[in-house]
Order: C-alpha cells, then structure tokens, then sequence
C-alpha cells in the first residue's frame, strides 16, 4: 500500500515538473524568466487559467488545440509531461530505493530541458548546463560512481569524444552538443558515456533516416542531435551495465 502511494505522488511531481521542465526549456534560449509572465498561447496571447494548465489533462481535454482561438498546440510539451512523470515513476524500480534515485531523477531533469530546448531552438543553453553541472559533481562526492574519480575522467572522455568527432566531421557535432557530453559524463562514468554516445547515434541514424522516408527531413540540412542524446543517454544510465553484462557473455561464449 505505501508503495502505491509514493508511486502515486511520484507521479504526481513528474507531471508537474514536466511541465515546468517545459517552461524552462523553452523560455531561458529566448533569455526570458522562468516565472513571470504566465504561460500564454503562443498565437492569441490568451493568458492560460489554472483549468488549462493541468499537465497532459488539459492537452487531452482540449483536443490539442487552444481553448480560446484553437490553434493546434505541439504535442511535444504534453509528451514531455507524460514521460517526465513516467520516467520518474519507474526510476525505482531501474536504480533501487537508494540514494542513486536522486542522481536519476536529477538526470532525467536535465534531459527533459535539454529535448525541449534543442527540439525547438537547436540549442542546449550554457545557462542549464552550468546549473546542472555543480548538483552533479555534488551528487557525484555524496553517491560516488565506482571508482569515484570515474566521474571526472567520464566528463574528460564526453568532452573530448565529442570534441574530436566535432572537428573531424567540420560541424556535425554543435558547441553544445560537446558541453552536454561534458555533464553526462559526471553522472555516468567513461563506460557509460561511450555507451550512451553509441546508442545516441544509432537513435539519431533511425530518427534521420525515417525523416528523410517521410520528407520531413532533407538531406545537408541540420537536425538537432539533442533528442537522440536524451534518449541514448537514458538507455546507457538505466541499462547500460546489464547491456555491457549481456554483451561480455556473448563474446566469451
Ligand atoms: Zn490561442
């Protein structure tokens, strides 16, 4: 039963930071606050009430459009909700009930902003980066990865792989891209880094690929590698140790 409940409000403050996580993603790369004005419609300026900003309910309820002019809203900020709370809510069950939950969910915080920034603007803002940063390494001296200095040598490792692979392919990789890697890095250690950029590029291969088969991608034009990070990031974090488990075995059989 207490499992219920602490799932049930986990949940709960999924959704909400979910939705904040969209705030912020979308506001700071356009240098404005994140508290004031209220959340607006984009096209009609119709301040939102509190019946409109209930996080995915309200997306579902209005049929995706707005309540006052039915402009056709995104669905990416209520997928973004959606996901945030779910991710949340099986973090334990993925790290465990220990204090490495915090790391996760801290994680998943970054990314959430990080996907939203760079779905819309193709920027990964320094500003989100540089807060994030410091409640890592934080994190990283309280709840320390195995060997503690695995953090810092996986920052060095992000930023450098990136680095490297930023050069060779003139521009491929964006500045922020590489500070991202950096960050990551701090929370998963060198393997896991490697990992994630791996799974990262297969992700934003398939992401290309299927864009380009449904014209919504053209070929020479950039496409913000932000999401496939994200996704590629959170797969390494929650099961690259099992993936690198499974793939040991396979090699020595
Ligand atoms: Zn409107």
């Amino acid at each position: 039963m207490e499992y219920i409940i602490a799932v049930f409000f986990i949940s709960i403050i999924g959704f909400i930071l979910g939705s904040f996580y969209n705030v912020v993603g979308l506001r700071i790369p356009a240098g404005q606050s994140i508290v004031h004005p209220r959340s607006a419609c984009p096209t009609c300026k119709h301040h939102l009430t509190a019946i409109e900003l209930i996080p995915v309910f309200s997306y579902i309820f209005q049929g995706g459009k707005c309540r006052k002019c039915k402009t056709r809203i995104s669905p990416i900020y209520a997928s973004v909700e959606l996901v945030t709370a779910i991710l949340f809510t099986i973090s334990p069950l993925l790290v465990g009930w220990s204090k490495e939950l915090i790391v996760a969910w801290t994680l998943i915080s970054l990314l959430m902003i990080v996907f939203v920034s760079d779905i819309t603007y193709m920027i990964i803002p320094d500003k989100v980066l540089l807060f994030f940063a410091p409640i890592f390494i934080i994190e990283r001296i309280f709840i320390p990865l195995d060997p503690w200095w695995d953090m810092l040598l996986g920052s060095v490792v992000g930023f450098l792989l990136l680095y490297f692979i930023a050069v060779v392919s003139k521009g491929g990789m964006g500045g922020g891209d590489i500070k991202l890697y950096a960050v990551i890095g701090l929370v998963l250690g060198w393997k896991l880094t490697l990992l994630s950029f791996f799974f990262s590029t297969i992700i934003g291969t398939m992401i290309g690929l299927v864009g380009m088969a449904l014209g919504r991608v053209k070929k020479g034009k950039p496409m913000p590698f932000g999401p496939s990070i994200v996704i590629g990031t959170l797969i390494a974090y929650f099961f690259g140790n099992d993936f690198i488990a499974w793939y040991i075995d396979f090699i020595v059989l």
